[in-house]
Formats: C-alpha cells, sequence, structure tokens
C-alpha cells in the first residue's frame, strides 16, 4: 500500500484554463508556458493540457528536445534563449524560438551555422532590469539581429514586473508598454508582451495593451499572480494535493503538539496526523492555524509541519479519523490561499512538489 499522499493533475482544468486565456485576450496566439516540468505538473502532462495552445513556452533548452521528441510540432520557444554556442545548432534542428536578451546571444548567432532559418524573440528591458536591452539600445541590437542570414521572424518582447497590480506606486504596466513603444518604434513584427498579470487585465488595458502573443503561465494551472482569488477570474485548480489521516491523539489541556511544542491545548482536542510534510513540498513556514480540508469541511494546521507529516485540528470533525480524506490544496481549497498562509505564491508550492509524491491524473470534479 503506496502512502495515501497524491498530487492528482486534472487536465480537463488545464483546457479550461487555456480557454480562459482565449476569452481575456481574442485574436492573440497563445504560449502555454510550460517551464519548470510545467509548474510542477509534468512537462508532458503540460503537453496534453495545453494541447489547444499555439506554442509553447519553457526555459530548459533540454525540455524544449524532450518536447520535439514527445511530438510537440507546433512552436516552441525558450525564454531565456540559448546560454552557450553549442546548443546554437538545437535551435535550427528541432525548430527551437528563440529569446535573445543580450549581445553575447547576437554574438553566438553571428558565429553559428544554421541548417534552417530561425525565429527570434528580441527582449526589452522596459523596467524590470532583469533581462532585455534598454530601450535606447534596442533598435541597434534590432539591426544587427536583422543582418544575421539565418534570422527569420524576429517577435519584440517584453516582461511586465507589476502586472498582477495595475497601479503600482513604481513601475506600471502602462509605463512598461509606454517605454516598448517607445524603444520599439517603426520596428515591425509581432509583439509579446503579456504575462498572466497582463492577460488577466487586459479588460482594463485594452487602449494601450495589444499583443500579438501572450505568455501566461500561472493563471494556466488556476493561480493568480495576484491577490485575488482564481475563482473570481474563472480560473480552476490543476492539481490537487490530497492525503489522509494517518493517525489521531486525543489531547487535554496544557498538552502540546509537535516539534518545539509550538502549539499547547487550552482545553480538549482531537489531533489528526496528515501524511504530508515539507519533504513532499509542502510548505514548513506555514503557519498554526492555515488552512486544510478534511473531509470536505475547512480546518486548520496545529505545530509545525513536519518532514513527513503535519497535525490538524479534528476536534469539530467528530467522524474524522484514521483513513478521512484530506486536501492540502487544490480542489476545495485554492493553492493560493495556502501559499498566503504560508507568505509565500501559489507558484512556488507548485514548483516544489517533490519527486516522491505520487503523480495521477483525474478530473476536477471527482475531487470538488
Ligand atoms: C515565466 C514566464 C512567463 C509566465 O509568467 P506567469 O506569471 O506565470 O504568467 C511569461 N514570460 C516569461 C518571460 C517568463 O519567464
Amino acid at each position: 500500500m503506496p502512502r495515501p499522499l497524491r498530487a492528482t493533475i486534472h487536465l480537463d482544468s488545464m483546457q479550461h484554463n487555456l480557454a480562459r486565456v482565449r476569452e481575456c485576450t481574442p485574436g492573440a496566439k497563445v504560449w502555454g508556458v510550460v517551464k519548470a516540468n510545467a509548474y510542477g505538473h509534468g512537462l508532458e502532462r503540460g503537453m496534453r493540457g495545453f494541447a489547444g495552445a499555439d506554442g509553447l513556452a519553457l526555459i530548459e533548452t533540454e525540455n524544449a528536445v524532450r518536447l520535439r521528441e514527445l511530438g510537440w510540432t507546433r512552436p516552441v520557444l525558450l525564454l531565456e534563449g540559448i546560454f552557450d554556442a553549442s546548443d546554437a545548432p538545437l535551435l535550427s534542428k528541432y525548430n527551437l524560438n528563440s529569446a535573445v536578451h543580450c549581445l553575447e546571444q547576437i554574438a553566438i548567432l553571428e558565429q553559428a551555422s544554421f541548417e534552417r532559418p530561425i525565429d527570434a524573440h528580441l527582449k526589452m528591458n522596459t523596467g524590470m532590469n532583469r533581462l532585455g536591452f534598454r530601450p535606447d539600445q534596442f533598435q541597434a541590437a534590432w539591426r544587427r539581429l536583422r543582418a544575421i542570414p539565418a534570422v527569420r521572424e524576429i517577435t519584440l518582447m517584453t516582461h511586465f514586473a507589476n502586472a498582477d497590480e495595475l497601479e503600482h506606486p513604481r513601475l506600471t504596466v502602462r509605463e512598461q508598454v509606454r517605454r516598448f513603444c517607445t524603444g520599439a518604434d517603426g520596428i515591425d513584427g509581432p509583439r509579446s508582451l503579456s504575462n498572466s498579470g497582463g492577460v488577466l487585465h487586459q479588460a482594463e488595458l485594452d487602449a494601450e495593451l495589444s499583443n500579438d502573443w501572450v505568455r501566461p503561465g500561472i493563471m494556466l494551472y488556476g493561480g493568480t499572480p495576484g491577490g485575488k482569488a482564481a475563482a473570481d477570474f474563472g480560473l480552476l485548480p490543476t492539481m490537487t494535493l490530497s492525503s489522509e489521516i494517518i493517525g489521531v491523539q486525543e489531547i487535554v489541556a496544557g498538552d502540546n503538539v509537535g516539534y518545539g511544542s509550538r502549539f499547547q491545548a487550552e482545553g480538549p482536542m482531537r489531533i489528526g496526523v496528515v501524511a504530508c510534510g515539507y519533504a513532499d513540498g509542502y510548505p514548513r513556514h506555514a503557519p498554526h492555524g492555515g488552512p486544510v480540508v478534511v473531509d470536505g469541511l475547512r480546518s486548520t494546521l496545529v505545530g509545525r509541519v513536519s518532514m513527513d507529516m503535519l497535525t490538524v485540528d479534528l476536534t469539530h470533525i467528530p467522524n474524522a479519523g484514521v483513513g478521512s480524506k484530506v486536501v492540502l490544496w487544490g480542489a476545495g481549497l485554492p493553492i493560493d490561499e495556502v501559499a498566503n498562509a504560508a507568505g509565500t505564491i501559489g507558484y512556488e508550492l507548485m514548483c516544489a512538489l517533490a519527486p516522491r509524491v505520487q503523480v495521477a491524473e483525474g478530473e476536477l470534479a471527482a475531487h470538488g
């Protein structure tokens, strides 16, 4: 009998969320972002869940090749481009689109020989100050890239720092779009700007922001980049982490629970022990009182999360006992809510799902 902890991936929800992207940004083509093992869902499952996407985008060169081996025939985009000259031939061999964000990458493309033309995505740094050419360097970079005979289409891209918060006091999406338009003035080519935050706020930004391609990640996985609830955007969870109660302790006032004896009971309580801990990817920083669902009912974490187990309050759920179903996140418990409680974001929880967790596939409805 395997440990009852399981991550169930809902391919039906992935399809639904992709349809939501298309509703938010009609007319734009969609890169389904499948970096980081499809945000913890598995690359191959990402490919199947987003089979309706116009292309798949990721970071890892070896996984881009893997997508081709798995039979993905539509575009593939390397969001950070290549890391080394030895990767350049892969671009034409496997027909990979490549971001180009620095002069060193342009120099590699100038020196490389390609068996077929390649498509590039020239990246502008519009205030994120991570990757890309500054707006005032962009035209020169574009001309140099344009002069490479093997380069076919050049898409113009940038990345938003604060698309989840439209009125961000330091840097707004509108300001980034303004810088982008200034830097790209007079250059032809498809535009690719929006991440999930941009897609979700397209309606408010419609006057300023237009995309030929969008690059949503987290919203495809039923999470949001900001504080708002995914359900408010019509998104469905794509990963349910579930387990069972494997032990129960009846405690009385003055008893403590777990490492550090961090929690002390003020009265009689029933404590359920759940087979899930930080070695499974559950955040160790999740606080006492953090949310959990037992047999369909809301409950809370008690004391500290340990490596293989965590403890929950069953006092108000008298029928719960060994074998009761526990949802850690997903169906009935938004991952963003669990992440917020633990001081992190849903992205991190999904991506940190540990290899020892069994992964299955199943429809959301069967868990809801
Ligand atoms: C990860 C990534 C995205 C997706 O971001 P989300 O916030 O998950 O939508 C888009 N573009 C680039 C360049 C990325 O690295």
